[in-house]
């Protein structure tokens, strides 16, 4: 169950408003989107995680615009002039730098001083992108921030305990008598994301294979975390496949590490990753990068958390760990 009322989707936020002017709000029923956040803080959050982060923390004290909508991926979201006007409205934008989503960066940065801009990257350590494996090719454009680093900081929880802290004193700067509020809910949330941590650090001890061959690249913290080796057979634009060489040599590493299971992903074409399985004798099995939600899992009342657990447990069977 989504727990937060809050959150203002592109397409539907007007109507969903409207409705719930009509149904519940016999007097105050109005067309005029500002009139919302009358007693709420305005924000803005860039991709599915941030915006859990952002409502979890915020609850029912914030309006929250989500700027990548439900079933697209992250990286190369393009605003549209609705989103992009309701972003302008808010008090404070919550995103990662570096060339993560250009289109984001471009609109944040034409953003006037009065909006609080919060690069949640800028608090965390991130790490460098490594060649995965000899014969296979580097990445493309957009999965790697411009500094060469990784973006994809949020499959470790640690992470995103690190950027709720960051929403939490953002949130309460902007209205401090909602702080109390605010820590309480961040304070909870911190002890999920920790808990599922710590089932990362216990889950993947003793597996039959440390190797993870994925779809697109988006594992690498939660590999570091759970001493797993990422072997991704594309990078992050499906419609650039990889070459023959390339898939030859996954094969083979697939091969030689007796991996039993080809991981694809929700939002990204599976076909590859299928092929692969069926070339190497593997099954093919669902991992989520979690950064974006499909509205399928949203209307399942899916969650960073609870899709992290999926993946843990998907991983726990591929890699046939005890
Ligand atoms: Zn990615």
């Amino acid at each position: 169950m989504r727990t937060i009322p809050t959150i203002s989707r592109r397409g539907i936020s007007v109507l969903a408003l409207a409705a719930m002017s009509l149904l519940f709000v016999s007097c105050s029923s109005t067309s005029d989107p500002s009139s919302e956040s009358a007693d709420t803080v305005k924000i803005s959050a860039s991709f599915y995680p941030l915006v859990e982060i952002a409502s979890r923390v915020g609850g029912e004290k914030v309006t929250l615009v989500e700027l990548t909508p439900p079933g697209e991926g992250a990286h190369d979201v393009q605003l549209t002039a609705k989103t992009l006007d309701e972003l302008s409205r808010s008090q404070a934008v919550f995103y990662i730098s570096d060339g993560f989503q250009p289109d984001v960066e471009k609109a944040v940065a034409s953003l006037p001083n009065t909006i609080v801009k919060k690069d949640l990257l800028s608090t965390l350590s991130l790490l460098n992108v490594v060649e995965q494996l000899q014969g296979t090719e580097g990445e493309t454009d957009g999965e790697v921030l411009a500094s060469g680093k990784d973006p994809h900081v949020w499959l470790d929880p640690v992470n995103m305990v690190v950027m709720t802290r960051t929403v939490l004193e953002t949130l309460s700067a902007l209205q401090p008598e909602s702080a109390a509020t605010f820590t309480t809910n961040a304070n909870v949330y911190i002890s999920e994301l920790e808990e599922l941590g710590t089932e990362i650090d216990t889950s993947m001890k003793n597996c039959a294979s440390r190797a993870l061959v994925t779809s697109h690249r988006a594992f690498a913290y939660l590999a570091a975390r759970a001493q797993l080796q990422q072997v991704a057979i594309s990078g992050v634009n499906p419609e650039e496949e990889p070459s023959a060489k390339s898939l030859e040599a996954i094969a083979a590493f697939a091969k030689t590490n007796n991996v039993s299971t080809i991981f694809f992903e929700t939002l990204l074409p599976a076909d590859l990753a299928k092929t692969l399985a069926t070339q190497v004798g593997a099954t093919a099995d669902l991992l989520d990068p979690v950064e974006g939600i499909s509205s399928e899992d949203l209307a399942a009342g899916a969650t960073y958390i609870s899709l992290q657990r999926d993946n843990l447990s998907r991983i726990a069977k591929g890699l046939r760990c005890s």
